[in-house]
C-alpha cells in the first residue's frame, strides 16, 4: 500500500523525525520539545505508512505541537515546495511528490512543468538537494544557450559553460575563458540573467575589472549600475532549499 500526497498534503503534515528501534514492536509517535514529533518505528517497519498514520492522528498532534509550538519554532519549520518559479526562464514548475521505500529521492521533469519527486521524499536534506541537482539540470539546458545567443549577437566567442552551485558569485569567468554559471541564476530574471551573461563574456576580452572593462560592459547593458544593484538584492529571492 502507497500513499499518493499531494503537494497540499504533504504540507499539511506536520514534520516529523523517524526513529528506528529494534526494541519497538509496534510504531509509535510521540512529541518532545527538542525534536517535535517523533516516530518510532520497529524493524520492517514499511516507512510509506507512516503519513497516513499521521494524518489519522491528527487531532492529538496538532494540540500538542500548537502546546509546544513556541519551543519547536515552528516558523523556522521547511516545507516542500509547491511550485519552482524560474524568472529566468519564464518557467513555473508543479511539483507532485510520491513517497516510496527508496533510500534516495529521484526528480523527473513530466510535460506541462510538472515534477515528479518519488522516493525518500521526507527526507529533507534528501530532498533538498534533490531540488539543486534537477535544478542544475535545468540551468544546464537553458542557459548555455543564452550565452551563445549573446556571444554571437556581440561578437564574442563562445566560450565552454560550466554550471555550478556557487555560495557567493552569480558566475566566473576562468583565464582559459571558461564560464561558471551559478544554477541559482534561474531565480533572477532574464534581465538580469543577461547582465550576468555580458558581463562574463566581456571577461573573455578583458580579464579584469578595469576601465576597458567597465566601458565594454557599459557598451553592452546601457543599465548596468541598477542591474549590479538589483542583482544583490536578488540573493534574497531565492529559496532556501537552492543554498543547501
Ligand atoms: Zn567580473
Amino acid at each position: 500500500m502507497t500513499f499518493d500526497l499531494t503537494p497540499a498534503m504533504l504540507r499539511a503534515l506536520p514534520r516529523y523525525r523517524i526513529r528506528r528501534s529494534s526494541r519497538a514492536r509496534h510504531v509509535n509517535l510521540t512529541i518532545n520539545p527538542t525534536d517535535g514529533l517523533v516516530v518510532v518505528i520497529p524493524r520492517g517497519f514499511d516507512v510509506r505508512l507512516i503519513p497516513g498514520l499521521i494524518h489519522e492522528q491528527r487531532s492529538w498532534i496538532d494540540v500538542r505541537l500548537e502546546q509546544l509550538s513556541d519551543a519547536l519554532n515552528v516558523d523556522e519549520i521547511w516545507q516542500p515546495p509547491e511550485q519552482v518559479v524560474l524568472p529566468a526562464v519564464n518557467e513555473t514548475w508543479t511539483i507532485g511528490y510520491r513517497a516510496n521505500p527508496s533510500a534516495t529521492v529521484r526528480i523527473v521533469s513530466c510535460d506541462d512543468k510538472v515534477l515528479r519527486a518519488t522516493g525518500a521524499i521526507d527526507n529533507e536534506t534528501k530532498l533538498r538537494a534533490a531540488l539543486r541537482r534537477w535544478l542544475k539540470r535545468r540551468a544546464q539546458a537553458t542557459l548555455p544557450s543564452r550565452v551563445a545567443e549573446l556571444a554571437g549577437m556581440h561578437g564574442f566567442n563562445c566560450a565552454r559553460i560550466t554550471i555550478r552551485h556557487q555560495r557567493s558569485r552569480w558566475g566566473s569567468c576562468s583565464t582559459r575563458n571558461t564560464i561558471s554559471l551559478n544554477a541559482k541564476l534561474m531565480f533572477v530574471s532574464a534581465e538580469l540573467v543577461d547582465h550576468v551573461l555580458l558581463h562574463e563574456l566581456c571577461h573573455t576580452v578583458h580579464a579584469h575589472h578595469g576601465d576597458a572593462f567597465q566601458n565594454l560592459l557599459a557598451s553592452l547593458t546601457p543599465n548596468h549600475r541598477q542591474q549590479r544593484t538589483a542583482l544583490r538584492k536578488a540573493w534574497s529571492a531565492i529559496p532556501s532549499w537552492a543554498h543547501r
